[in-house]
């Protein structure tokens, strides 16, 4: 049997069961194109409280918003019959496009989450026909509701990772809770305290329990509050800050060395160096050893200043046990304390003040690196929104875009 149009355009065009189109027209509305679809119930009427089936009373009209197409919205002019029951009095039949006061449909509540994962919320909207207003709107309290799943999507986890991340300009700064198995946000929380850590460890206690690492960066308040919620040995320091921070003790030195030359061999140096001594031995290229044989003729002290780091970064490189660990550090420590360069020194006391922290890293092999693809996501995010006003949407966004959030939801179902 052939289906007839309207239940065709309904069905199979629109996704809705149970309705026919009456009609369809174009109009213009506040400056966009829209098309209007006028549909109706194709269900035999009846009391929507007694289900006594009833004659039509009169209709009501409703405007709701359900997809779009070539950038135009599709508006859906539903009409709503209402039935004059003698027990329960003018009663309006009920409707499952919407819900309840809703001015957009379920379907285009999907669609536009699923959107505002890789779009801003401008493209989202010329895309829908909508505009950018209403897609925040329905965006938000979209978000809003899924976040009632949150912690039911939640894994249970073994390693997490904490870290700090910039939301705002002015130093605002916010704490992220990172699972290290599939790289995902857990949570985030305002601040970048021990008070937001412990927040998020006491928000997450019952995911937590079969915790075994921490990774995070030399952050004294995170190290405090791991200790004070769990104990100093879930602590590792990822290897990431940790040559970030070793990098950084080698620039003071390279900068304290080259104060001290003459004018034109600086420009020389400069020009070749910076770069050349920040990078590992094992990602040197021909020409970069060529270079360093060079610097190494120019100038001994950075060439100096360079092993010595090296000889801090592999030690992490190599696989020996804590004892081993620690008599190298230690020998590395005493090393560097004798050195003439201030950084190196404060260098090798800090690493003596957390030694057995670092030694972590010997029993349970962390890299951050995964955190740090977050973190770049969630930069990204900012970027593309030109910043949040509002902590609570950007935590909704960044859960969305690397969360729990979106777990198992999809339109196309
Ligand atoms: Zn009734």
């Amino acid at each position: 049997m052939q289906v007839p149009l309207e239940k065709q355009l309904s069905e199979v065009l629109l996704k809705l069961q149970g309705y026919s189109v009456d009609s369809i027209e174009e109009v213009e509305y506040k400056g966009r194109k829209q098309i209007q679809v006028s549909i109706k119930s194709s269900l035999p009427l009846c009391c929507p409280i007694c289900k006594t089936e009833l004659p039509i009373y009169d209709t009501r009209t409703r405007y709701i918003y359900h997809a779009s197409i070539l950038g135009r919205a599709i508006v859906l002019n539903l009409k709503r019959r209402r039935v004059n029951c003698p027990r329960c009095g003018v009663k309006t039949e009920k409707q499952t496009i919407a819900e309840n006061k809703k001015r957009h449909s379920k379907h285009l509540e999907c669609c536009v989450l699923e959107h505002t994962v890789k779009l801003d919320n401008k493209s989202t909207a010329n895309l829908l026909g909508l505009s950018p207003s209403t897609v925040y709107r329905i965006d938000k309290a979209g978000l809003i509701k899924l976040e009632e799943k949150l912690m039911e999507n939640t894994p249970k986890m073994e390693h997490i990772s904490i870290d700090e991340v910039a939301h705002k300009k002015y130093h605002h700064y916010a704490t992220v809770l990172t699972n290290q198995e599939d790289s995902k946000v857990i949570d985030i929380y305002p601040g970048k305290s021990k008070e937001s850590a412990l927040a998020l460890f006491k928000k997450y206690s019952d995911k937590l329990t079969w915790l075994e690492t921490v990774a995070m960066d030399f952050s004294h308040s995170y190290i405090s509050a791991t200790k004070d919620y769990f104990a100093e040995h879930y602590i590792v320091f990822d290897r990431f800050h940790l040559s970030q921070y070793v990098n950084r003790c080698l620039e003071k030195v390279r900068r304290e060395i080259q104060r001290d030359m003459p004018d034109d061999i600086r420009y020389i140096i400069k020009k070749h160096t910076r770069w050349l001594i920040l990078r590992r031995e094992h990602n040197m290229t021909q020409w970069h050893i060529d270079r360093l044989e060079q610097l190494k003729h120019d100038n001994e002290q950075l060439f100096e200043a360079y092993l010595i780091k090296e000889d801090l970064l592999s030690i992490f490189d190599k696989d020996v046990d804590r004892y081993a660990a620690k008599i190298m550090l230690t020998n590395w420590c005493n090393m560097a304390s004798k050195s003439p360069y201030q950084a190196y020194r404060t260098l090798a006391k800090s690493i003596r003040n957390k030694i057995h922290i670092l030694l972590n890293w010997f029993v349970k092999h962390i890299t951050n690196a995964k955190a740090e693809a977050v973190n770049n996501i969630i930069k990204t995010l900012i970027r593309r929104a030109y910043g949040y006003k509002d902590f609570d949407y950007f935590r909704l966004k960044v859960l969305q875009r690397c969360g729990y959030l979106m777990k198992g939801l999809t339109h196309y179902n």
